[in-house]
């Protein structure tokens, strides 16, 4: 969304404005032709032909930007066996899925098994139990190469107590468990986190995959997992992809020659491809002094956007009512009882009651982590393709969520449990 004579427009064409009105707020608003931006700049990044993406669709698992995700060829990142479900609901084929979850049961790798997704297990007892199970089958193991990525430890997964992947230093039990069942590891996998600042500290965590792979005879892909930092703020750095891209891509054709086979190089964004694409639109639905502070509050909270509350999160916001205003400093609250406090000291365009405010970098980890808190209805999701808009989830109602619980508790008689 930009701005453009004044006003404000998705995708260059579609009036912002005229969305919040057609379909009310909140709702979120996805430009496709952002998301694909981003998938093709990231594909072109790698100078070699067995590059491949797959979409960490836990940012965003709306079915149709997963399609659109597909149509342009990639893969699919899932983390749980729903998101699995989700994949082949979109078309995606199971061979074209890798199944990444963490501490679930064995119970589950068999479902993901069974669909026929490729498999990725991150701890030594899951891979004994599965190895038993499928002596002579294929996996692939998450390592933690405990390297730290970026400061914030919320989402840092590499250091010496993070639950995720296997250790490094655990190597050798690895291969025990190799040895003794048969199982081949076909990919190597690690993903430390989602906040690479520096391409350098991420070059070594791969030299660490590379030298890990010798051990490994079957392999057929690797997978640096994600860290493609996107830009928040203006002045926010953000991965320099092409210049990543260039490096990692000779680096991974010297170590194909050093291995004695061309394997397939695999990356699993998902901020990166989505978070841009997204925006989030609500309503000004009061506009409070008190002595100190003027805050705007929203028909909105912590329950449709808790990325400021849980990680800290900035998102830029304007004001699209009232674009050209004079700047004055505002404090963005959500509805919500609980502190859900968006944005501090803002300086944004003049907000009246009733005005249209647009957050910014709303397609990742938005509307995936909504959820129904003080029974509001999560929002209503639009995607803008090819210059139309499309109602891609409607706005949920009170038969929604009502839908899974007695309404008619007082005239049950108790379970009987004799
Ligand atoms: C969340 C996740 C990703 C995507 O991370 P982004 O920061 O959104 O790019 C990739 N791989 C795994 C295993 C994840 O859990």
């Amino acid at each position: 969304m930009y701005l453009k004579n004044g006003k404000y427009y998705f995708s260059g064409q579609v009036p912002a404005t005229q969305i919040a009105e057609r379909y009310g707020t909140p709702v979120y608003v996805y430009e496709a032709d952002l998301i694909e931006r981003q998938y093709r700049r990231l594909q072109d990044a790698f100078s070699i032909p067995n590059a491949r993406i797959y979409y960490a669709c836990k940012a965003n698992t709306n079915l149709q930007i997963l399609k659109l995700l597909r149509s342009w060829g990639a893969g699919l990142d899932c983390v749980s066996i729903q998101e699995v479900q989700l994949g082949i609901l979109a078309g995606f084929q199971p061979s074209d899925i890798l199944f990444t979850p963490n501490c679930v049961s064995l119970a589950e790798y068999e479902m993901a098994h069974e669909i026929g997704t490729l498999i990725n297990i991150d701890n030594i007892s899951i891979l004994e139990q599965f190895s038993q199970r499928f002596p002579g089958d294929k996996v692939c193991i998450r390592i933690n190469p405990h390297i730290m990525a970026g400061g914030n430890s919320k989402i840092s997964t590499g250091h010496i107590d993070s639950k995720f992947g296997i250790s490094i230093h655990q190597l050798p039990h690895v291969l025990r468990v190799v040895e003794s069942t048969g199982i081949r590891i076909s990919g190597l996998h690690m993903h430390t986190g989602s906040d690479i600042l520096d391409v350098e500290v991420f070059l070594n965590a791969c030299d660490i995959l590379f030298g890990v792979a010798a051990s490994f005879p079957d392999l057929e892909y690797i997978d640096f997992g994600s860290g493609f930092k996107v830009p928040y703020k203006e002045d926010d750095v953000s991965t320099d992809v092409e210049e990543f891209g260039r490096e990692i891509s000779s680096r991974f054709q010297a170590f194909c020659a050093s291995y004695g086979r061309d394997l397939t190089l695999m990356f699993e964004p998902g901020k990166f491809l989505v978070s841009e694409s997204g925006t989030f639109l609500v309503r000004t639905n009061v506009i409070k002094t008190t002595v100190s502070t003027v805050f705007a509050g929203v028909d909105s909270g912590l329950n449709h956007l808790i990325r400021p509350m849980f990680y800290n999160a900035w998102h830029s916001i304007d004001n699209i009512s009232n674009p050209e205003g004079r700047s004055r400093i505002y404090t963005i609250v959500g509805y919500i009882c609980e502190t859900d406090t968006f944005a501090v000291d803002r300086k944004l365009s003049e907000i009246h009651e009733g005005d249209i405010l647009a957050f910014h970098n709303a397609g990742a980890y938005c509307f995936s982590m909504a959820s129904n808190y003080n029974s509001r209805f999560r929002p209503a999701e639009v995607l803008i393709y090819q210059g139309k808009d499309y109602l891609i989830r409607r706005r949920e109602t009170l038969e929604d969520i009502l839908a899974l619980q007695e309404t008619d508790v007082l005239s049950l008689s108790p379970a009987d449990h004799s």
